[in-house]
């Protein structure tokens, strides 16, 4: 990078704040995409911290005027390759952007891009409200939720990160600031630009801060395990749980030696010991008693679609530590996995998709364990490491799921995004007027092309 860039950059945000030296930036140029798909990084790059929008504002105007690409980047949790620098240019990171304030007339929080889950979900918790959302790590940062429209377990009852998004603040590649949205229920005003930038994978603006809808607390919560000696009855439950009007927090479909080996790392125990596939169901409520009707309506049709009997975890401890396996199935897998799907389809087309995933498997001798959203129809096939295989070979076992999944009426991601790694295949799922339409929306925010180039938008 040029001297005099990075003099001006410093004048921005103070010379403490610009690294140039890669050893000391070495974790910035990566995520948590699996190894065999992780885009490789370009090392000629500035990392920069700014403290506030109008540092980001700067920062962006200075890369729009000498054509200099920006990476922004959050907490780095991503699975898609989504904040890896692929061209020369400068990494954004948001982490010092850390401000949070809870208002509780409104049930909002008002926070700073740089905020990771965790603190969110701890601050609200100190103000007696709740963060229902749950993406797996909890090291993920407000702005890459919210850039990715993250979903995970938690999203059944109260939506993906789209539903609590309520106002942002977004930096445009041009440098304008521009807010989107406020306290608002209702808003009917326009074309919904917030919208628009939601799930953008920081392709058309750098969110600085967001307005996010809270819950009051739930009073109680319960974890159900429920086991199944056949998977598909797994799947026959979860329509008819809706149809009762029962509508818990997170359906989420595991299998024993997943959860068993998940819980070793951990060095933990998977606590139950009957069944091969399992329904986590977590049921919360403001209501007590309504929470152990609820349960009862869910083991009663559990019994009759054939499952065996339910595990029920009560305390939080024990709650924590069932959705904390579930959440580290990846990292237990992570060693052996080429690429972690994240394909999404009409939810009562989830056995459909699992048997033809099964298929796939059969047919090529390559290993894909499957769990995810079973509430939300989207499910995590993992493609494994076959000895001697090249990477054309797990493409074509690749385009296999995606061209299954969009026959079954569904989608190549659902939550994780498209990133650097999946954009080749969006003309699977997505016609070509809509990917012309994306990219001259691409041109109007973002006309010098500067901001996370090379990702999302196929070439
Ligand atoms: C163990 C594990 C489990 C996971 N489980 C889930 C899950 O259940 N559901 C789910 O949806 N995801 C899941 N993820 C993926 C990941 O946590 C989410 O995609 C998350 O939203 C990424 O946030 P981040 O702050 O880490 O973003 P990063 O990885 O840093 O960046 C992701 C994208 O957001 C952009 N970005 C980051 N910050 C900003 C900003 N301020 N403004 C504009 N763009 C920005 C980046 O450019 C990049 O394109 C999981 C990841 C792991 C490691």
């Amino acid at each position: 990078m040029d001297e005099k860039i990075v003099r001006e950059l410093e004048g921005i945000v103070g010379d403490e704040w610009v690294i140039t030296d890669i050893e000391k930036m070495r974790s910035y140029l990566t995520d948590e995409t699996a190894e065999p798909v992780k885009p490789i990084p370009v090392i000629d790059v500035v990392l920069v911290k700014p403290k506030s929008t109008e540092e980001v504002s700067a920062i962006l105007k200075l890369a729009n005027r000498e054509k200099i690409s920006v990476f922004p980047r959050g907490g780095g949790t991503g699975l898609v390759g989504g904040c890896i620098p692929t061209k020369e240019g400068i990494i954004l990171s948001l982490e010092r952007m850390d401000g949070i304030e809870i208002d509780r007339e409104n049930l909002m929080a008002v926070v700073e891009a740089g905020v990771t889950l965790g603190k969110l979900m701890e601050e609200a918790d100190k103000a007696g409200f709740f963060f229902p959302a749950h993406p797996g790590d909890e090291g993920a940062q407000i702005g890459g939720l919210i850039a990715c429209n993250a979903g995970g377990a938690r999203a059944v009852k109260t939506g993906v990160m789209r539903n609590y998004v309520k106002g942002i603040e977004v930096v445009l590649p041009t440098g304008e600031i521009l807010n989107l949205g406020g306290k608002l229920i209702k808003s009917n005003t326009g074309y919904s630009l917030m919208h628009l930038i939601i799930g953008s994978e920081g392709t058309l603006g750098v969110i600085t801060k967001a307005i996010l809808k809270l819950y009051p607390k739930f009073k109680t919560s319960i974890t159900m395990i429920i086991p199944f000696e056949e998977r598909h009855n797994a799947f026959r439950v979860v329509p008819k749980i809706f149809q009762s009007g029962v509508i818990p927090l997170a359906i989420e479909y595991v299998e024993k030696d997943l959860m068993e080996k998940s819980a070793k790392r951990l060095g933990l125990t998977w606590p139950c010991k009957e069944g091969v596939a399992y329904l986590l169901i977590i049921v919360a409520e403001t209501d007590e008693e309504a929470v152990y009707k609820q349960c009862e309506t869910i083991a009663e049709i559990c019994n009759e679609l054939g499952a065996l009997e339910p595990l029920i975890a009560e305390s939080r401890r024990e709650q924590e530590e069932i959705l904390k396996i579930r959440s580290e199935i990846y990292m237990a897998l992570k060693p052996e996995t080429i690429d972690i799907l994240d394909v999404a389809v009409p939810p009562a087309n989830m056995s459909k998709l699992i048997d033809r995933i099964d298929e796939i498997s059969k047919k090529n001798g390559v290993y894909i364990p499957i769990y995810g959203h079973a509430g939300d129809g989207n499910l995590h096939p993992h493609i494994m490491k076959v000895e001697g295989w090249t990477l054309e070979q797990y493409n074509t076992i690749r385009k296999e799921i995606y061209k299954a999944a969009v026959k079954l009426g569904g989608v190549i991601t659902g939550e994780h995004g498209v990133g650097a790694i999946r954009r080749e295949y969006l003309s699977l799922c997505l016609s070509d007027k809509e990917i012309t339409l994306m990219k001259e929306i691409k041109k109007i925010f973002d006309p010098n092309n500067i901001l996370n180039p090379g990702k999302v938008l196929p070439m």
